[in-house]
């Protein structure tokens, strides 16, 4: 039995080291045993690492947690509010046989899965009516404000950024994305058995513009063919990074954690639904395994804390709101 089952991986350095963000992906667990926080993806072919990121380390995750502090420090004595909707570009690279071909449908399916989640069930309820009664998994869920609205979809047919993402990630994203750094790109792409997704953070916008955005494996997205996570929930959880959280899993039993205080602390990544689990007894509270910035299946993660909300929103004041927000390159 591996104490570790998740591929964690530290989190990736250019070679050229003009390139130094930092960025998080999620997994799907491997059967084989993988050593430790240490370990990298090896799934997909013999791989040596995957496309992007992996697990910060502590001093990584402090260094970020520093820069949003600097930040906030200029914000003091301002309310910090949520933008009106998040526009986003879907950018879906194919193969020619049509492979990945996501449809608009299923594109708006997964906007419309991040609105749910996002307000905390709220945003169907609002539209639907008041009286359609939630089930209790939401009375936690955090409405945290943020909403989003898809503006366009792009379409790339392309064999070789389709099967071999990693190598032309940075040549794609530069291509297509549209925006200033409070536009959400997504992009759909095969990548590989293991990898479900990754996404850059917003402190990493200022140094790395056209590289920021979020990737997710195209059959993550609502109706997709991978099980256990084809509900659109690797997006709900890759944005939660675009908009500055890290895993609930951060930093272990050990303080500061994932720098949110209602999420209780972790021991480990949780895969499936392992609801219950508590891997820091001497911590308050078990594991937050039903939390989108999990690991769990898609079935299993039913919300946001309002503290991960108010983190995202402090995110989104320093790094993505403002003059960057309405400056559309
Ligand atoms: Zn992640």
């Amino acid at each position: 039995m591996c104490g570790f089952a998740l591929t964690g991986v530290v989190a990736a350095t250019a070679p050229d080291s003009s390139e130094h963000a930092q960025r998080m992906g999620r997994t799907v667990p491997f059967e084989e045993c993988l050593p430790g926080t240490e370990a990298r993806l090896t799934g997909s072919g013999g791989q040596a690492r995957p496309p992007e990121g992996g697990e910060l380390t502590p001093q990584e995750a402090a260094r970020y947690h520093q820069r949003l502090r600097e930040e906030l420090v200029s914000l003091r004595g301002q309310e910090l509010q949520p933008p009106q909707t998040v526009p986003v570009v879907v950018h879906v690279i194919s193969a020619e046989d049509g492979r990945g071909d996501v449809s608009d449908e299923r594109v708006q399916k997964q906007v419309d899965v991040l609105n749910a989640a996002y307000s905390g069930g709220r945003a169907d309820a609002a539209a639907r009516s008041t009286t359609s009664a939630a089930p209790a998994a939401e009375a936690e869920a955090a409405d945290t404000g943020f909403r989003f609205e898809l503006s366009e979809v792009t379409r790339t047919v392309n064999d070789d950024w389709f099967t071999n993402f990693d190598e032309h990630r940075d040549t794609a994203r530069a291509q297509l994305r549209q925006g200033g750094a409070g536009t959400l790109n997504i992009y759909t792409a095969d990548l590989g058995p293991g990898l479900l997704g990754y996404s850059t953070f917003p402190q990493d916008y200022e140094e790395n513009p056209e590289q920021d955005g979020v990737v997710v494996a195209h059959d993550t997205l609502p109706g997709g063919d991978r099980e256990q996570f084809n509900l659109g929930h690797t997006s709900t959880h890759e944005v939660g990074h675009w908009l500055g959280l890290f895993h609930t899993f951060q930093n272990g039993c050990t303080d500061p954690g994932d720098y949110v205080d209602d999420t209780p602390y972790e021991r480990e990544a949780a895969s499936g639904c392992p609801d219950g689990r508590d891997t820091c007894p001497e911590k308050e509270g078990e594991d937050p395994v039903t939390n989108f910035m999990n690991y769990s299946d898609d079935a299993c993660m039913t919300h946001f804390t309002a503290g991960q909300g108010k983190r995202m929103v402090e995110h989104w004041a320093a790094f993505r709101g403002g003059a960057s927000q309405a400056r559309a390159d």
